[in-house]
């Protein structure tokens, strides 16, 4: 069974039609990468895959379920965004475990969770620290600790890496695929950036005015790109 499956999504903003019949399959453990140009609809995408935009038309099922009009958090699904709102009042250790507490989980689950996301992310000798008191790095990996801690099936990541300056940039992406490797969870990230899909990626969905231009291995994009779009965006050689 696919963990995710989008059959024939519109999403319209008033008028304007942003995606256009959008089908895809994703498969549970694989490293998905949504790419295209700005405006393309990426976030809107993810952001319909999480709930936090409703679709228009057409069926999204996360793990065998219609989700259709499923809350975000009943979605099993956790969002990291380009611009990592933590708390600023709050610790580390406070922020990623912010959501546990609110669902008023145990203290000793809360701990444990946070330890091992700290491990996975090297933030152990920071979880005392407030934000200001962190590098653009480790912000961002706090806001990626806070989507561990919540153990979801499929994280989805909005050009997570955007803020960041380019050896921080290599850097958080490496840390990306470890924690990949290490979960195995179901991985959707949206980027505008080549190397960053053409690294990360299992799948690459090319996505262009709101539509799918082409789905497959990196490499098998490189190679046999569909069309001039698709080599353009890839970087063939043709
Ligand atoms: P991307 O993430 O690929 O840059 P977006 O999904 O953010 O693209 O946007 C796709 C299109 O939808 C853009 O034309 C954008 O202006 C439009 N759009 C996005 N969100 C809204 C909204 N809340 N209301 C109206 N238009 C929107
Ligand atoms: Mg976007």
């Amino acid at each position: 069974m696919s963990q995710i499956v989008l059959d024939h999504v519109r999403k319209k903003f008033g008028a304007i039609d942003v995606l256009h019949d959008v089908s895809l399959t994703i498969e549970r453990g694989e490293f998905t990468v949504f790419v295209g140009p700005s405006g393309c609809g990426k976030s809107t995408l993810l952001r319909s895959i999480a709930g936090l935009e409703e679709i228009s038309s057409g069926d999204l099922f996360i793990g065998g379920k219609r989700m259709n009009d499923t809350e975000p958090s009943e979605r099993g699904v956790a969002m990291v965004f380009q611009s990592y709102a933590l708390y600023p009042h709050m610790t580390v250790a406070e922020n990623m475990s912010f959501g546990l507490r609110m669902a008023h989980r145990p203290k000793a689950e809360i701990d444990e969770k946070v330890q091992r996301a700290a491990a996975i992310l090297k933030l152990e000798a920071l979880l005392d620290r407030k934000p200001a008191a962190l590098s653009g790095g480790q912000r961002q990996r706090v806001a990626i600790g806070r989507a561990i801690v919540r153990n979801p099936d499929v994280f989805l990541f909005d050009e997570p890496l955007s803020n960041l300056d380019a050896e921080l940039r290599v850097q958080t992406r490496v840390e990306i695929a470890k924690l990949h490797q290490s979960l195995g969870n179901t991985i959707i990230y949206v980027t505008h950036d080549q190397t960053e899909a053409m690294t990360l990626a299992q799948k690459i969905v090319v996505l262009r005015a709101g539509r799918v231009e082409q789905v497959g291995p990196p490499m098998e994009l490189y190679e046999n790109p569909d069309n001039a779009f698709v080599a353009g965006f890839i970087g063939s050689p043709r």
